[in-house]
């Protein structure tokens, strides 16, 4: 047997990066404003000693839910900005659906927000930051574009992707 381009075959090495599995729109009009919002909430974050993320979710023009990370003061390992703010718009509305509702988030989500976001099936996903190690809206796959789902959504990245990076590389670099 001989192992082919597509990597089939004896010999072989699976590829260490997934093919890009992620299809991102381009930013929205607003999308600048709601992340400031979101940056503010990492900012709040920092201040606590938190790593500093933050989430905003809007619905028709108007903010249901803002949370940072809580983590750290929890002690709750699911204390995640996106988290919060999920449980916070679903009580609001007293609705687990967050149908139309788009979520505003400083760092890609992981695994386990990504998936929240899935089932409170939330229209769209717009982040600042990459998240290279632990990111699941299109670093390390794509859980919220997974076609095996019964919930797609539309996602946007790079917005404010700069101040918010900076916000987390200099936290990390004051607890070197
Ligand atoms: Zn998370």
């Amino acid at each position: 047997m001989v192992a082919t381009q597509s990597g089939e075959g004896t010999g072989s090495t699976r590829p260490l990066q997934p093919p890009a599995l992620a299809t991102f729109d381009p930013p929205e009009p607003d999308d600048a404003m709601w992340m400031q919002r979101a940056l503010e909430q990492a900012y709040a974050a920092a201040a606590e000693d938190e790593v500093p993320v933050g989430a905003v979710i809007v619905l028709n023009g108007r903010i249901l839910a803002e949370a940072h990370n809580r983590t750290r003061t929890w002690a709750d390992p699911t204390g995640h900005a996106e988290l919060v703010a999920i449980r916070r718009a679903a009580e609001r509305l007293d609705q687990w659906r967050l149908l139309d509702a788009t979520l505003y988030v400083t760092l890609e989500p992981c695994a386990m927000c990504a998936g929240a976001l899935v089932l409170a099936r939330v229209r769209r996903v717009v982040y600042a930051a990459r998240d290279p190690k632990a990111g699941m809206c299109g670093s390390l796959g794509c859980i919220v574009q997974d076609p095996r789902l019964n919930h797609r959504l539309k996602l946007t990245a790079g917005v404010l992707e700069h101040p918010a990076g900076e916000l987390l590389r200099s936290f990390f670099r004051a607890r070197r």
